[in-house]
């Protein structure tokens, strides 16, 4: 607990002083070390300040300050213990995996959970986006998380716990920034992060192949006066490189260790955990506080702005010279913040006046300065202001440090490849050809490929079927499982290897290096259409998963482009999908089976297409602005990352069937069995399901479906894949039509349910069908995914309504249409 919270006359244990600068210094040295025992020996009248009893001296703090000091009472401690008994079944207690105790451990219950909680480290991984992050949180937390090699892959925070020399750590990932300003969520998530929940160590992942970028954000970190281990990433690559960096050096120079690393093969990451424990212990003799020099007009100006923040007493929580620096950047967050704590508005106040002073004599100055020198050949004639002065005297300062440990090798033959590849890739014409066949292959694989395995686990299904249906009595039981859960489930399981082989693509496409180049392609495409060249990777990973997909337009700085891309995701067709449209394609158009599906994803993606165009023009207003776009290089994915990947889905894909689909199929079946009559026929007609579908029939009419195609439909709103099973389990449990089956299957035409598809439908009320599942409303998953993303339930029922009305149109213009020319 924190030491304010701790009651008068009571007694605690010193476990860790968060807080800052010189206001934690001062704590410390007034005694507040781990293992110190304190008390509370009085309150003042209005329980501030609080007088406490350290080392046999009384010391008084502001209720404020004993915040910041985190303590464990004996209370606690017993809690802890009786957790640990209760919990040491599974070797889990409430503070996460403990070693047993030895069974001479005298110590008091207090000592071991000061020891516990002492040995538990926090780390928060900042770097760059696609520098290895990821890489290094997955070896490390033996976590499993996404990689991609273009940026933004992970947008929220991921926490791994783990066990390394003798220490727990708590590891966090955070998504990738280049600065800590406040312009993009990415950027102002990290920075409260580090703010807020203040981790003992920020481990800072620096992509070593590209350092000047990276040790920009660096510096930015050293301003915040944060305790920092480097982990020097992408090591291979640097070697590879030929370039020479003198690793010890440029440590010396920003204080702070640097352990060389190689994500992808997890090379250094144990020496990288053993230096952060050194550092957490205060044994590394790297560890000092540095100031990046900004030059001494900056450093006087900042040193003015600190002086003011310092006397109206903002040391205890932030950095006063990061606050000043970010103040003098013009941060409006921050500006925000200090207005709060300092309501006359003083210290904004001085803000302005040196700025004004900064851009009239100093910034013409430095102008000035640099043509004289003949640096400059353009010349602005605008002074420079100081935001802008801030970050080249921070790149001035990464640019020297490099001056003195790194030398490039001219020669490097590193991402030359990439050179040659991108000349073609990402050529003006060769590019689109390119890319169409690369989605040709995928989506011929997914399906070609897909169609032995799915073979063998149709007649799996089919023999477990009959299986049940000769060895058991008639009845509901035998029909719960022969026609509920077996064939519900059965008829999407088969659809695992498509889906496996699908992600195996993407997977490929997103760690190689290749979805950015497509983004690139289609860059100029996509503004015409409102949308940016961002919004390309979620909508191609929308064909996996619309979930992930709106989760992935985070990357998508701009509002509008972002907002745009969520709406139209659901257009894409996702994996889901794929069960009911093989059933249908099978039953109807097996001779055409390539081109209709073709033709069913492309559509979606001119329909995606138009709508945005639509909605950029009348539903979501303002402007968008065009950001640069980042062609990382070529990287051979590992193939472990690329089967673990596609292999994390195709057990996601199981658990559906062990859950929902279940579920569904046990439900579905259920509506469609009772009310039970022996009459067959009769039943169906008359089961509760029928019903629903009745109801719901006159307004699907027009799009050419009956009361069970309804349901189908109806039923998919929880998970796509539930149009198939419903289908399946509606017409399995109807009428006649499957005693009549044991007839055809000796002829061996096509599966049961194409044959029982072909009895209930035509070919155009199978095509609406087919049209009306692409275009209609996403799974609840996704409509919810879109109120998280866009912050509004205003835009999730948007969703659902113009997806639903488009593809009632659609479908109803199709199917009346079509009857009018057949
Ligand atoms: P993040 O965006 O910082 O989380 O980066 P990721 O962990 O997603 O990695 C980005 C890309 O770099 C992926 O393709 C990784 O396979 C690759 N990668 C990560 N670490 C290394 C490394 O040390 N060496 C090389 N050559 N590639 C790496
Ligand atoms: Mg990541």
């Amino acid at each position: 607990m924190l030491l304010s919270d701790l009651q008068t006359g009571d007694e605690g244990v010193v476990v860790r002083v968060s807080g800052h600068g010189h206001f934690r210094k001062r704590i410390i040295e007034m005694g507040f070390i781990k293992g110190v025992k304190v008390q509370s020996i009085l309150n003042a009248p209005l329980n501030d300040p609080i007088k406490y009893r350290i080392m046999n001296f009384e010391v008084s703090l502001r209720r404020a300050d004993a915040s910041k000091v985190e303590i464990v009472t004996l209370q606690e401690a017993k809690e802890w213990e009786r957790q640990k008994t209760v919990g040491s079944g599974e070797g889990k207690g409430l503070w996460g995996d403990q070693p047993p105790l030895p069974a001479d451990d005298k110590r008091s219950a207090v000592d071991r959970l000061v020891e516990n909680k002492t040995h538990t480290i926090n780390v928060a991984l900042v770097g760059n986006p696609n520098c290895g992050k990821t890489s290094i949180f997955n070896i490390a937390a033996h976590a499993h998380e996404r990689v991609g090699n273009y940026s933004g892959v992970t947008v929220d925070e991921k926490v791994g716990t783990f066990q390394h020399g003798g220490y727990t750590f708590n590891l966090v990932d955070l998504p990738g920034t280049y600065s800590l300003s406040a312009y993009s969520p990415e950027e102002l998530y990290v920075r409260k992060h580090i703010i807020e929940k203040n981790p003992d160590i920020i481990l800072n992942v620096v992509d070593g192949s590209n350092l000047q970028r990276n040790l920009y954000l660096t510096t930015q970190l050293i301003d915040m006066d944060i305790t920092m281990v480097m982990a020097l990433n992408m090591y291979d690559e640097l070697q590879r490189s030929g370039d020479r960096l003198d690793i010890g050096q440029l440590s010396t120079l920003l204080g702070m260790p640097i352990v060389p690393t190689t994500g992808r093969s997890g090379d250094g990451i144990d020496r990288l955990f053993d230096k952060i424990i050194e550092v957490y212990e205060g044994r590394d003799t790297t560890t000092r506080h540095i100031h990046v020099n900004h030059g001494r007009e900056l450093e006087r100006c900042i040193k003015q702005l600190r002086t003011e923040l310092y006397e109206h007493g903002f040391s205890d929580s932030l950095s006063t010279r990061f606050l000043a620096i970010k103040l003098l950047e013009n941060d409006k967050q921050l500006e925000q913040y200090t207005n709060q704590r300092d309501p006359d508005g003083s210290v904004i106040k001085m803000r302005d006046q040196i700025a004004d002073k900064f851009k009239k004599e100093i910034g013409r100055r430095l102008v000035d300065k640099d043509i004289s020198k003949g640096h400059q050949v353009t010349v602005e004639e605008e002074p420079q202001d100081i935001e802008s002065a801030i970050t080249d005297a921070k790149y001035a300062f990464v640019r020297g440090a490099l001056a003195e440990c790194y030398t490039k090798n001219e020669k490097s033959t590193l991402h030359k490849h990439t050179d040659r590849i991108d000349a073609i890739v990402t050529h003006r014409w060769l590019g689109y050809p390119v890319f169409l066949i690369f989605m040709f292959i995928t989506f011929y694989c997914t399906f070609a490929l897909g169609a032995y395995p799915m073979d063998w686990i149709d007649a799996l299904f089919g023999w477990l079927g009959e299986l049940v249906t000769d060895n058991m009595a008639e009845g509901p039981l035998r029909s719960l499982l022969a026609d509920g859960i077996i064939a519900g489930v059965g008829s999407v399981i088969v659809f695992l290897p498509n889906i496996l082989i699908l992600y195996l693509f993407i997977s490929f496409m997103e760690d190689s290096g290749y979805m950015a180049r497509a983004a690139f392609i289609m860059d100029k495409l996509m503004h015409k259409m409102g949308l940016h060249g961002k919004s390309f990777i979620p909508m191609i990973m929308g064909f996996g998963c619309n979930v992930p997909a709106i989760m992935a337009t985070r990357t998508i700085e701009d509002r509008k482009s972002r907002l745009l891309t969520m709406l139209v995701i659901p257009m894409m067709s996702c994996s889901a999908r794929i069960p009911v449209y093989v059933i249908l394609v099978s039953a109807f158009f097996s001779k055409y089976a390539a081109l209709v599906l073709t033709g069913l994803y492309l559509l979606g993606m001119i329909m995606a297409v138009l709508m945005a165009k639509l909605f950029s023009r009348f539903v979501v207003k303002g402007d968008s602005l065009p950001f640069v776009m980042e062609l990382p290089p070529y990287r051979m994915p590992t193939a472990k990352a690329v089967l673990r990947h596609t292999w994390e889905k195709g057990k996601e894909y199981l658990k559906k069937m062990g859950t929902i689909i279940l579920a569904a199929s046990i439900i579905v079946w259920a509506l469609s069995y009772f009310p039970t009559n022996a009459d067959r026929k009769v039943q169906a007609e008359n089961s509760y399901m029928a019903k629903i579908g009745k109801t719901i029939e006159p307004a699907m009419k027009p799009c050419g479906f009956d009361w069970k195609q309804s349901v189908s439909l109806l039923s998919g709103v929880f998970a796509k894949e539930v149009v198939a099973s419903t289908m399946t389990v509606v017409y399995a449990t109807s009428s006649e039509e499957a005693e009549e089956l044991e007839d055809f299957e000796a002829e061996e035409n096509g599966s049961r349910i194409s044959q029982l598809i072909q009895q209930n439908m035509t070919p155009l009320s199978a095509a609406s069908m087919l049209l009306f599942i692409l275009l209609y409303m996403p799974c609840l998953s996704t409509i919810i995914a879109i109120k998280n993303e866009s912050g509004k339930w205003k835009w999730a029922f948007f969703t659902m309504a113009y997806t639903i009305g488009l593809a009632w149109i659609a479908s109803t213009l199709l199917f009346q249409i079509g009857s009018l020319l057949l």
